[in-house]
């Protein structure tokens, strides 16, 4: 994840979280700590993979066939316990729609209960004034809604549901009147490119304090949709106009940042060459934010209880919470798998490993592991090759 807000405009709450190395995270603000020197993980549990959508890209082909092997109840609080403990610094939840789950509201105010810090991924549709209320009662963090379009024909043809544009957009306005932190989430791809600036006017408008822009992965139904990533130079331009905005925004009550692309981070060091001063402060806290996160900051676990060294890593499972606690599986006896992957930068191959940028980029494994079936080889979605070719013919 790279904090575009921090790294070119300074902005405060970032900027406390990244040099947070030594504080101990209970006193980061919510939902950076996963930027900070923080080495315990940030997990994304993904409740079920019950969904009221069917969005083209999603990771984790939700559908609502077999609900049979999602963890009981029981092993849910079990894990929650484990995690407090730890302490893991946040428990991300989510789906399929994470709403969608029998057991949210049992594990939400459980964690509440047990000091357990959580945030909720969802798609929106669900949040009522009434849920809204309730998420607020329970302690949860940071909703973050996802929302591909401006256009609600577009955004409902991506989402398979007419009417989801209309009720995800109401689902943020009733979490941010309900007093929860917010934030707009937006995935990248040749159809909404061009859409951007119209939706981030969409959460300045509606006062949404935070604007992410994922970029796609091709894993699960977003591996259907490979051939739909942007072009490198579609890439550029909007890592560029956000670049601006997050300069331009800066006494605005909004937050940029980008994520599931380290890569974003050495475009941002490229773009600072004639600002040396600027440069170097990036790369310092972009070093410290540490590139891809997969299996070091982030921890996935699965519906069915297997843990992920990132959430887009389905093929790579270094254990099951049911069968040994989460502390053995990623700290006391972390499997080679799980190592190798931690520590990725070592084993890179091709560009990657050549690369001025590599301790603060790495480029992202599973791209790398889709599209050339390694995944320590170089990440064919980098921009960069082409950029310092145009740059240099200038
Ligand atoms: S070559 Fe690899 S490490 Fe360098 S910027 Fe591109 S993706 Fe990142
Ligand atoms: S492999 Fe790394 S960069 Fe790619 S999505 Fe996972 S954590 Fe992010």
């Amino acid at each position: 994840m790279i904090i575009f807000s921090k790294a070119l405009a300074d902005r405060a709450t970032v900027w406390s979280a990244i040099r947070a190395n030594d504080q101990p995270c209970e006193s980061l603000p919510p939902d950076l700590v996963r930027f900070s020197g923080e080495s315990r993980p940030v997990v994304i549990w993904n409740l079920t993979r019950r969904c009221n959508l069917r969005c083209a890209h999603c990771y984790i082909d939700a559908n609502n066939s077999d609900l049979s092997d999602e963890l009981s109840l029981e092993e849910g609080v079990r894990l929650i316990d484990e995690l407090a403990s730890l302490p893991s610094p946040m428990l991300i939840f989510t789906g399929g729609e994470p709403l969608m789950s029998r057991n949210f509201w049992a594990y939400a105010f459980h964690a509440r209960e047990v000091g357990l810090r959580c945030a909720i991924s969802t798609n929106g549709t669900m949040i009522t004034p009434e849920i809204a209320a309730l998420l607020k009662e329970s302690g949860i963090r940071y909703v973050g809604v996802s929302l591909d379009s401006s256009s609600p024909e577009i955004n409902d043809s991506f989402r398979g549901i007419r009417g989801a544009h209309a009720k995800a957009i109401q689902g943020l306005i009733n979490a941010r009147d309900a007093g929860l932190k917010t934030g707009l989430r937006v995935t990248l791809t040749r159809d909404n490119w061009h859409d951007i600036p119209a939706l981030l006017n969409l959460a300045l408008d509606l006062k949404i304090p935070r604007f992410c822009l994922y970029h796609l992965v091709p894993t699960g139904r977003g591996k259907g949709i490979a051939e739909r990533d942007v072009t490198a130079e579609q890439r550029r331009y909007v890592i560029r106009l956000l670049m601006e905005a997050a300069v331009e925004l800066r006494e605005k009550e909004i937050e940029i940042l980008t994520t599931d692309s380290p890569i974003d981070g050495a475009f941002i060091v490229e773009m600072l060459r004639g600002d040396p001063e600027r440069m170097e402060h990036v790369k310092r806290l972009l070093i410290n934010a540490g590139g891809c996160s997969a299996g070091s900051k982030v921890a996935n676990i699965s519906p069915a209880g297997d843990v992920h060294p990132c959430q887009f890593m389905p093929q790579i499972v270094v254990g099951n919470v049911r069968e040994r606690s989460f502390r053995d599986i990623w700290i006391d006896n972390p499997s080679q798998e799980l190592l190798l992957i931690r520590n990725s930068r070592r084993y890179l191959k091709g560009r990657c490993s050549r690369c001025e940028h590599l301790e603060l980029c790495g480029g992202c494994r599973q791209k790398a592991y889709y599209y050339r079936g390694d995944l320590f080889e170089e990440d064919p979605t980098c921009m960069l090759e082409d950029l310092l070719k145009t740059e240099h013919a200038r």
